[in-house]
């Protein structure tokens, strides 16, 4: 079913990646510029994420050995610092996910630019090296985001949706990875429910959700793809939902085959396989459209 399954280390039949989009309350700042000072009970539900979930996280994948990565908005690394230590003392990976969860493509690119570099600096700082992996802010990827990512020496980005399989973008500036997973991986619409943040969704019971993501995993499983988790800390991590979370890791650790990995690591594996020549990837050449398409224009 999938024509071009990557070699996993050990014969492993699956690729997992526990990714987090530690949010904070960047994304209400962005969405109200004005008056998110006013909104204070949905500050107190997106702090959760950094004050309570993030421990929480990090010691439960101590407890099963995994490693995760946790895609971060810079301004949320310079706000938070207590729970960017825990992620690199629990030896995770602090990527990248935008400055203040700004929207990518609806800005100029000079813009664009500007704020990947600047939330990139907030990690360096944070971290002691620069990201290596990206996630655009709310999936906003633009038209000029493969080229900045390539030019700022970046090795993969994970907000596409394009393949069940690690692919490579190529633009002018040069290639990257990208580590596909699609929205029915997302626990937005599993568990939001908040008019600030304009995503009112039915809550479902965290056992209605795992079997979302349970079927994912078998599915890719079976025919030897990726999982790609994009879950949130203030959202994932609260109590009922982070216990089925372990009950997971449980199943899948009991059931063998999987190896569990940061995502810079599935990356690197990836490159390290290209380069030896024993995988070759699909390319899309980027960005897919430079203007609107032909048939649109006026005469
Ligand atoms: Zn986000």
């Amino acid at each position: 079913m999938i024509k071009n399954p990557v070699a996993w280390p050990d014969g492993a039949r699956v690729a997992v990646s526990f990714t987090w989009d530690l949010d904070a309350d960047s994304l209400l700042h962005i969405m109200h510029p004005t008056d998110s000072y006013r909104r204070v009970a949905t500050q107190s539900l997106m702090r959760y994420g950094p004050e309570v979930a993030v421990p929480r996280i990090v010691e439960m994948a101590k407890r099963y050995g995994v490693k995760m990565t946790f895609y971060t908005p810079g301004w949320s690394v310079e706000r938070y610092p207590r729970a960017i230590e825990y992620i690199l003392e629990g030896g995770h990976e602090l990527a990248h996910h935008g400055y203040l969860h700004e929207n990518p493509n609806e800005r100029p690119p000079e813009e664009e630019l500007y704020w990947l570099q600047r939330a990139s600096e907030a990690i360096r700082k944070a971290s002691g090296r620069k990201p290596v992996g990206y996630r655009a802010p709310w999936f906003k990827y633009s038209e000029h985001t493969t080229d900045f990512l390539a030019q700022e020496g970046f090795l993969y980005d994970s907000t596409l949706m394009g393949d069940d399989v690690p692919y490579v973008l190529e633009s002018a500036k040069g290639r990257i990875i990208e580590l596909p997973f699609h929205w029915a991986m997302d626990d937005y619409p599993q568990y939001i429910q908040n008019d600030d943040l304009n995503y009112l969704m039915p809550i479902k019971a965290p056992n209605q959700a795992m079997e979302v993501w349970m079927a994912e995993f078998e599915a890719m499983w079976e025919y030897r793809g990726l999982w790609v988790t994009v879950w949130h800390p203030f959202n994932s991590g609260r109590l009922a939902r982070c216990t089925h979370v372990a009950h997971l890791i449980e199943y899948m650790q009991k059931k063998g085959g999987v190896w569990f990995a940061t995502s810079e690591e599935i990356a690197h594996h990836v490159q390290k396989s290209i380069d030896a020549g024993t995988h070759r990837p699909r390319v899309d050449r980027m960005p897919y459209y430079r203007e609107p398409i032909p048939e649109l224009r006026r005469t």
